[in-house]
Formats: C-alpha cells, structure tokens, sequence
C-alpha cells in the first residue's frame, strides 16, 4: 500500500499547489467531510451561501479531469458520491450545483482536481 502510493506520487509530475498544504493541514482549512481519499472543506472565496471544495487526498496525476485516466475511475465515483454526502449534511434540499473547472478557457487556478459544490441560493443558467 506505501510502495503503491510512494509510485503514484513519483508519477505526478504536476508542480505543488496550496491543497498539498490543506491536505496535510499545514495551512488551517474549515473541513466538513474527511475520510482516508477525499477531503471537502470550505471555499475561501465563496460565490454562494455554501460553497465546498471536494479534492482527492491524493493527486496521483489528476491535476485536473482532464488528464484522468483508467486508473481514475473509481476515486472519481467516490468524489461525487462524497459531493452528494456533503450536500446532504449542508441541507441542500432544494438543489446544488456541481462544477469542475479545467483548464485555462475552464477558469482553472488551482491544478489538483477539485469539484465546487455550490448551493443555498437560486442559481442561473447559462454560466458565465
Ligand atoms: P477559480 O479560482 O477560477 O474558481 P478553480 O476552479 O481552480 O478556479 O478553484 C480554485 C478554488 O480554490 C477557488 O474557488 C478559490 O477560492 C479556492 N481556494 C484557493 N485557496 C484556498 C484556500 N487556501 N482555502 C480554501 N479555498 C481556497
């Protein structure tokens, strides 16, 4: 298990970013879901009443979806599923909003995928 994930990390050639600091709570975060894959803590900028960031504890090459590969399915299934668990412990009864942002043209800032989860107003559509 320590060889298999000391191997997927030698194959994330992606630089640091400021969720490596989150993760290993370096740097104080407000979390509101943990276990042994995922980590959801609170947005520091927040565009609506709830907005959680859902990361994978580790990058293992997912700077963001679009570089996913086989290898990513399941922790992918378990993102969104930990998205559905958080949006169920912040009441959002009425609805939410799920975004991945990728890339430059996505409006992409930080390269460790994370899924926004926003909600606890009417949202529009289309986005911006
Ligand atoms: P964008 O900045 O365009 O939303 P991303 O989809 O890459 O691009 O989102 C990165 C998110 O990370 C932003 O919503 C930003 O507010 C959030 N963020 C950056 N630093 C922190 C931090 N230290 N704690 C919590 N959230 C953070």
């Amino acid at each position: 298990e320590v060889a298999a994930q000391a191997a997927s990390l030698f194959k994330d050639s992606g630089s640091p970013t400021i969720f490596d600091k989150i993760i290993a709570k370096v740097i104080p975060s407000k979390i509101v879901y943990e276990d042994d894959k995922v980590l959801a803590f609170r947005d520091l900028n927040p565009q609506a009443p709830t907005h959680i960031l859902i990361i994978p504890k580790h990058r293992d090459g997912l700077t963001q979806l679009s570089k996913a590969e086989e290898r990513h399915k399941e922790i992918l299934g378990e993102l969104l599923y930990a998205s559905t668990v958080v949006a169920k412990k912040e009441k959002l009864d009425d609805g939410y909003r799920i975004v991945i942002n990728d890339g430059p043209q996505g409006c992409q800032s930080v390269y460790h995928l994370h899924i926004h989860l926003v909600g606890g107003r009417q949202m529009k559509w289309p986005p911006g």
